[in-house]
């Protein structure tokens, strides 16, 4: 059982309740897990697979419940890897206006915030890339929800990304892949905690949704250092199952392919605006970064998912530039 307490005093002293965060509790996910691809996926039929989604969508969990599992998850393999956590962590979500998680200190605590961009647009996009289509329809999905995003702070319906070929086993293995892209965002705040950057750091006050809140500014430096013992707490302690191996390896081709993307838009779009108190470097050069840590560790060779999510990206800027043109 995570402690949560750091969190809700936060919401408490912003005067809100969980529920004030609702658009980010709605979202909708069917977490559950390797262990059923493993054990099913090979064996399901046409007419089984109607009963998986049902059962999946039992399990739905909101978004507290799984950020939970993400902190289980990471806390066991902080363990496994013979680190130590200096102090608690707990995760939350915040209208940070930030498409990366931010840290702070809370008292003896590290809070970690996550903004609900980070969940959701992480979670459009690669289901948008998951569906089988051979014409850059869903290209045009995602720059559709990425501007919205950008321009007025808008957060995707699950029902612009859904898909008629989003189904079974196809849509718990994407599902699987996205969880494991939002756990390295989860992760990469709790490396900052590991490597005692937040202990260390300066504070700078960030504009929120709900007004200003000091957060911790780190380093270029440390924002790779972070990166990169991310990807160590996110991949499986074992490396038989390979399955999960080649889901972690993706998570980093996600997570900064995306940001890269929205970088873009910004930049195209609301350049002035674009918030300038991220230290945070820029998701191509922490994406070139994630790949040569991939690298010396003999994984780029599993990571071929991670490259076609970069197509698909490139494929969405170069739509995105010719809209602009047109406009
Ligand atoms: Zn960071």
């Amino acid at each position: 059982m995570t402690d949560r307490s750091a969190y809700e005093r936060l919401l408490e002293r912003f005067a809100l309740s969980p529920s004030d965060v609702e658009p980010l509790l709605q979202v909708e996910h069917r977490q559950t897990i390797a262990d059923l691809w493993t054990e099913l996926g090979p064996r399901l039929n046409d007419s089984d697979r109607p009963k998986v989604e049902r059962w999946v969508e039992s399990r739905s969990a909101d978004c507290n419940t799984l950020l939970e599992m993400f902190e289980n998850r990471i806390t066991r393999r902080i363990g496994e890897l013979g680190l130590t956590l200096p102090c608690k962590c707990a995760t939350g979500i915040f209208p940070i206006y930030s498409f990366n998680a931010q840290a702070r200190r809370e008292g003896d605590d590290a809070l970690l915030l996550l903004d609900m961009g980070c969940i959701s647009i992480l979670e459009a996009l690669t289901l948008v890339w998951a569906w089988n289509s051979d014409t850059l329809a869903n290209n045009e999905v995602a720059c559709r929800i990425v501007t919205r995003y950008v321009t007025g702070y808008e957060m995707p319906q699950a029902a612009e990304y859904d898909h008629p070929t989003l189904h079974g086993v196809r849509l718990l293995a994407f599902a699987e892949l996205l969880s494991k892209a939002q756990e390295y965002v989860v992760a990469h705040e709790f490396a900052h905690v590991l490597l005692g950057h937040l202990a260390d750091a300066a504070h700078s006050v960030f504009p929120t949704g709900y007004g200003e809140l000091t957060l911790a500014t780190k380093s270029r430096e440390q924002e790779f250092a972070a990166d990169e013992l991310a990807l160590r707490l996110i991949l499986p302690s074992s490396d038989t199952d390979s399955l999960a191996l080649r889901q972690a390896c993706v998570a980093p081709y996600i997570v900064f392919g995306v940001a890269a993307l929205i970088e873009a838009t910004f930049d195209a779009l609301r350049p002035s605006e674009r918030p300038n108190n991220d230290s945070h470097p820029p998701a191509v050069l922490r994406l070139t970064a994630a790949r040569s840590a991939l690298a010396a560790i003999g994984l780029l060779a599993v990571s071929d998912l991670g490259e076609k999510f970069l197509v698909f990206i490139q494929d969405c800027m170069i739509l995105m530039t010719m809209k602009l043109r047109e406009a």
